[in-house]
């Protein structure tokens, strides 16, 4: 029987999706070879990277504004360097809300000036930081939308242009006006498909302003000249992908998922504050619509915890090490049902006093 997916990443994917991936990968659209084992170059691929480029464009609203959307591999932590690589020469601002966003700012003074124009590090990373100032004289702005370990997110958006964002982890889960960003990436993993490959999104204007000299792999440009096929791309994570924008498309887009996502959050916030046995990690108007952070009131019950959510069949809901506690990541996929049985399952667990 499916499990109750809660993983933070790699994580949930559509049941449909998982299915028609599997068949395409015995006998892809009944042509007697997989998709895994025909050339990039060949019609039906080339057409599968075409539609996953354009298809991310069309959801986000971004079609005919100048923007690019290429598939590449080295996961968002490869977009750490890139941005910077190709976007930094004397100085960019950065947001500091959590490991990820301190891994870019790490990665991103290899290449330039560095400030960071706020952080919330003395706090473990539990809020949102607000009303800093923003330096005039920046290349750009890098920010990360969703904090999947602390579960804090960006309600609001700094005001900037050029302005670069760590989406990966809520890509594709809520209406944002998409065009104030000039650069967006995504590991697939989290809200779109299997590891192996990283939607970005670049306004195309934005690019060819440094001085140095950029290898071609690391080049916006080359990829977007080549048409993400540059070499040769992650085709089976550019497959799935596509196949879960479509599933996205199907259900009525961004506008419709985020419906259900909000739901999904009302349900599991309410039933932290309601319920004394846990507590909320996150600032409460900071917190993720896709990852929610608590803890036990009382830790020393972590084990009976544990064993209700097995016995409910309830997978991945241990928070990250660098928070402690549990950690419930309710990506696109995931449906409200699931939500529902953990807070069943929390609710016992109040009422026994356990
Ligand atoms: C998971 C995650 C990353 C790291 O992604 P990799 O693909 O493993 O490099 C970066 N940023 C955010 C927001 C993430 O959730």
């Amino acid at each position: 029987m499916k499990k109750h997916n809660f993983s933070a990443g790699p994580s949930i994917l559509p049941t449909s999706v998982l299915q028609k991936a599997s068949e395409a990968v015995v006998d892809f659209n009944q042509s007697g070879l997989s998709l895994i084992e025909i050339s990039h170059r060949s019609a039906p691929f080339v057409d599968v990277m075409e539609s996953a480029r354009s298809l991310s464009l069309e959801l986000l609203g971004l079609e005919n504004k100048g923007y690019q959307a290429l598939f590449l591999q080295g996961g968002a932590s490869m977009q750490f360097i890139m941005t910077a690589y190709n976007l930094l020469e004397n100085k960019a601002g950065f947001l500091n809300t959590g490991t990820w966003s301190n891994n870019t700012i790490k990665e991103s003074k290899n290449f330039g000036k560095v400030v960071e124009m706020a952080s919330s590090k003395e706090a473990n990373f539990s809020y949102i930081p607000k009303g800093y100032e923003i330096p005039q004289d920046l290349d750009y702005v890098h920010v990360t939308s969703n904090n999947t370990i602390f579960g804090t997110q960006l309600h609001d958006f700094p005001s900037v242009s050029p302005l670069v964002c760590d989406m990966s982890s809520d890509i594709f889960s809520r209406t944002l006006d998409f065009s104030k960003f000039d650069l967006i990436y995504a590991g697939a993993q989290k809200n779109m498909g299997p590891a192996g490959t990283t939607l970005v999104i670049v306004k195309e204007d934005i690019l060819g302003k440094v001085s140095r000299s950029i290898p071609s792999i690391m080049d916006y440009r080359t990829h977007i000249s080549k048409g993400s096929m540059f070499n040769t791309p992650p085709v089976f994570p550019v497959y799935v992908s596509l196949l879960t924008m479509q599933w996205l498309k199907d259900l009525g887009g961004i506008k419709a998922i985020e419906i259900e996502n909000q739901r999904k959050a009302d349900l599991i916030y309410s039933t932290i504050d309601q319920l004394d046995a846990f507590n909320g990690y996150a600032a409460k108007e900071d917190r993720s619509f896709m990852n929610a952070t608590f803890t036990l009131a009382e830790g020393a019950k972590g084990d009976q915890f544990n064993d209700m959510l097995k016995s409910a069949g309830i997978n991945g809901l241990n928070g990250h090490r660098s928070v402690g506690g549990y950690r419930a990541s309710m990506y696109n996929a995931l449906p409200y049902e699931s939500v529902v049985v953990l807070a069943e399952v929390m609710n016992e667990f109040n009422r026994k006093g356990m």
